[in-house]
């Protein structure tokens, strides 16, 4: 089973900006029906700075990886979703101090800290059609798979299922936080763009512990 290490993290961040690069132009049609179509030009613009500025000077711990990624986020990203992906990272990376490698639990408890920022920031709970609703559930499924002595890479691959499972079943749902929310009921019957692109993350993640 892999540690996850600096090396495992910035490869993480290099295969999420490659996804999200391809999958910009989904990111951004699924947020102009409910949003402002900018969410794929978003996200695609602040991984690859991340990815540029971070592989410029590594950061030789999972934790510092993670600060640094945030970091850039919250400058390069505007609008809603970086300075949540931002607080996100950086508080899973302030979790996880200076150790210089963890395992499946303890990258759980650090993305639960990190979550957790999201939904102070944003004063957004489950069922809100929001990024949250792809990030809860794939911590519960971690929490399951871990509570069941799952390696890391099985760990991470019920995350990734149940982000996308969470990111589908945000099409149904009235968003109460956001852009999104401004259309009351119109915004049934659209998939969040922001779970989807929180899907897309966890499964880089899983992709990066099998590979
Ligand atoms: P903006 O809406 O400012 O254009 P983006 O399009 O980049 O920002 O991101 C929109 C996504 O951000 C939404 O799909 C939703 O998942 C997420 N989001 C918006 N507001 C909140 C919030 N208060 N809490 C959690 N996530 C949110
Ligand atoms: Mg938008
Ligand atoms: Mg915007």
């Amino acid at each position: 089973d892999a540690p996850v290490d600096a090396s495992f993290l910035l490869r993480w961040l290099d295969t999420s900006a490659t996804v999200l690069d391809r999958e910009a132009n989904r990111l951004t049609l699924l947020d102009s029906p409910i949003g402002d179509a900018d969410h794929g030009t978003n996200m695609r613009r602040g991984f690859i700075a991340a990815r540029t500025a971070v592989g410029q000077e590594p950061p030789d711990t999972p934790g510092g990886v993670l600060t640094a990624i945030g970091r850039h986020l919250i400058s390069t990203v505007g609008g809603a979703s970086g300075p949540l992906y931002g607080t996100l990272l950086r508080r899973a990376g302030k979790q996880l101090g200076d150790e210089p490698a963890v395992g499946a639990e303890r990258l759980r408890d650090a993305l639960r800290a990190g979550v957790d920022g999201v939904a102070q920031l944003g004063g957004a709970a489950a069922g809100d059609k929001t990024m949250l609703d792809a990030l809860l559930p794939a911590l519960d499924a971690m929490d399951t798979a871990l509570a069941g002595g799952g390696s890391t890479t099985e760990v991470l691959d019920a995350a990734a299922k149940a982000a996308a499972e969470g990111a589908e079943a945000t099409t149904p749902l009235r968003a109460r936080k956001g852009r999104a929310s401004y259309l009351g009921d119109r915004s049934i019957g659209h998939q969040d763009p922001g779970a989807t692109s929180s899907a897309l993350l966890v499964a880089a993640l899983a992709d990066t512990a099998r590979e």
